[in-house]
């Protein structure tokens, strides 16, 4: 059964709205779906003969003749590393996929780099990535160094505990409670603006910070709920994902500053793109509980 909650303080917005009764229950699912990418070639076509003016990434992707991407790859549903298998799969990375064949380059040329939220303006301006697709909010701080496209995706802040915690929501953080988040992140910031008495750990990624979870180290975990929700899905015995979204987290690609050429390319494909956009939602996110509609892309 779907039910989906009200985005709280941001009805109205087109948040994700997680069906979080059905979290908790049945089976664990494996990450991802569908490692396997034969399905893709009925969501989108690799386009040939791409030029794109004046974008300087894009003449370093065609010198080198491939694209470099920056992922996550421990969060399971939107950007994931299948160990046994070697597959990624996930929405963003699936996101990444897209934006690669609208340049004209297949999964064979794409280079995948796993980039944790702390590193990743650094990364895009050493050029060390083409762009970046990894739960990456969109903040006029970041701003400063890198520009995005997108959004492609708006979800909120949310808290994973276990299962037998008596934490409900935010309202029940406090000087006892220690929160893990990751460093570089939005939400462990907004914890320490807006909760300052409530204790913060953090790790690098935030697969860490459900570890120490369900070892037993912290109390909660904190980031958006479309990644909490994807390891709550994973150890269903052990955490759970509570409260509302109380925050909103715009997601968008990650890019070197002035790209305009490639800002505008990436916008117009989410702009024309609403079917594939809807496809890979599905195939990633239709059964994880999580109910959003695509945004409209914001061209500043
Ligand atoms: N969306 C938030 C951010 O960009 C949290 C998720 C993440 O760290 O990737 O900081």
């Amino acid at each position: 059964m779907r039910i989906t909650r009200a985005a709280g303080a941001f009805a109205g917005i087109a948040i994700a709205a997680l069906a979080l009764a059905g979290c908790n229950s049945g089976s664990p699912t494996s990450p991802g779906g569908d490692a396997e990418t034969e399905g893709d070639d009925a969501l989108w076509e690799v386009a040939s003969d791409v030029s794109l003016e004046g974008s300087p990434t894009f003449d370093a992707i065609t010198e080198r003749d491939g694209i470099v991407v920056g992922v996550k790859e421990d969060q399971p549903n939107l950007g994931f590393l299948d160990a046994t298998t070697n597959e990624r799969s996930g929405f963003d990375v699936d996101i990444a996929r897209w934006i690669a064949a609208s340049l004209g380059y297949d999964e064979d040329k794409i280079e995948y780099k796993a980039i944790a939220s702390t590193n990743r303006e650094q990364s895009i301006v050493n050029g060390d990535v083409d762009y970046y697709v990894g739960t990456y909010s969109i903040t006029d701080d970041r701003k400063n160094q890198i520009d995005f496209a997108g959004p492609y995706f708006i979800t909120g802040q949310g808290l994973l505990v276990a299962t037998d915690s008596t934490i409900e929501s935010e309202d029940d953080l406090s000087a006892d409670t220690t929160v893990c988040s990751a460093t570089g992140s939005t939400p462990i910031q907004n914890i320490r603006d807006n909760y300052p008495d409530v204790p913060t750990e953090e790790f690098d990624l935030y697969s860490a910070c459900v570890d120490a979870l369900i070892n037993g180290t912290v109390d909660a975990v904190t980031t958006d709920q479309a990644i909490l929700i994807g390891y709550a899905a994973q150890y269903p015995d052990d955490i759970k994902v509570v409260g509302e979204p109380f925050s909103e987290e715009r997601y968008g690609v990650g890019l070197a500053k002035g790209d305009d050429a490639l800002r505008a390319h990436i916008n117009d494909l989410f702009t024309e793109g609403g079917d594939v956009w809807q496809g890979i939602f599905d195939k990633n996110l239709g059964d994880s509980g999580i109910t959003v509609e695509q945004p409209a892309v914001d061209a500043y």
